[in-house]
């Protein structure tokens, strides 16, 4: 589904998304660079997920030949749980923030918080977190050209350890990949899970309000074209207010 000519969003569940994968995906956005393109996540490749992104793609008229890299934007199974597959098929470079590189190449589903999210009934309890060969770590001040797009990387942890955010310098707009970090209407994700500090999530909140951007493309619900900044104030404003925004979930 294309978003603009800067982007598309190729996956997602139903629940929380449109549909375009199966659950629990997170938005699966792809970058078109023009020579190169990129996804930012890549949900589970459980199931169909991983055909059906494919499909997607192709699709668009957009060129599977020319999907180098997965930007990873932090570790949670529905964000990440495919990369290794992704990485298999198509010969991409996974590119994470440093924090959350550790854990993906292991697997260590207690550092993710896998566990628990077994046994809350996210996932199966037969899943196995596969682990991924991680080729580039980022962090903050750091760049990722594609093709002719640049994307700068910022830390923003909270909704769990090693969250960065993606700024994407497009051709019509400037796009905010928050992740989990921050949603539209200012909601968030904060999880009873061990790596997540609601006082860093606001820290991440402050900080993304200070960017300049136009769309607002988080990991899950709505994704807002322009005017995103409005729904990160009223994160902030809660915040402000020494509250915590609404949870999404
Ligand atoms: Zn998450």
């Amino acid at each position: 589904m294309r978003i603009t000519d800067d982007v598309f969003i190729v996956g997602g569940g139903a629940t929380l998304g449109f549909g375009l994968s199966d659950d629990p995906d997170c938005h699966v956005y792809l970058v078109n660079g023009g020579d190169e393109l990129a996804l930012v996540d890549c949900g589970m490749a459980d199931g169909r997920s991983m055909d059906r992104i494919a499909a997607n793609i192709k699709a668009e008229g957009l060129d599977l030949d020319r999907l180098r890299y997965l930007i990873v934007t932090h570790y949670h199974m529905d964000h990440a749980g495919g990369a290794a597959r992704f990485r298999a098929r198509f010969g991409l470079e996974v590119i994470a923030p440093a924090g959350a590189a550790p854990a993906l190449r292991t697997g260590d589903e207690a550092a993710v918080a896998l566990d628990k999210a077994k046994e809350a009934g996210f996932y199966a309890p037969d899943y196995v977190f596969e682990p991924v060969t991680v080729d580039r770590t980022v962090a903050e001040g750091d760049a990722i050209q594609i093709g002719s797009l640049r994307l700068e990387v910022f830390d923003t942890p909270g909704h769990c350890a090693g969250h960065a955010s993606y700024l994407l310098h497009g051709r019509s707009r400037r796009y905010l990949f928050a992740a989990d970090a921050v949603f539209a209407q200012g909601r968030v994700i904060l999880q009873n899970i061990h790596d997540c500090s609601v006082q860093q999530s606001v820290e991440s909140i402050f900080k993304l309000e200070r960017l300049d951007f136009d769309a607002l493309l988080p990991g899950h619900g709505a994704i807002v074209v322009d005017d995103g900044k409005r729904h990160i104030a009223l994160a902030a404003a809660a915040c402000r207010q020494l509250g915590v925004p609404k949870n999404l979930i």
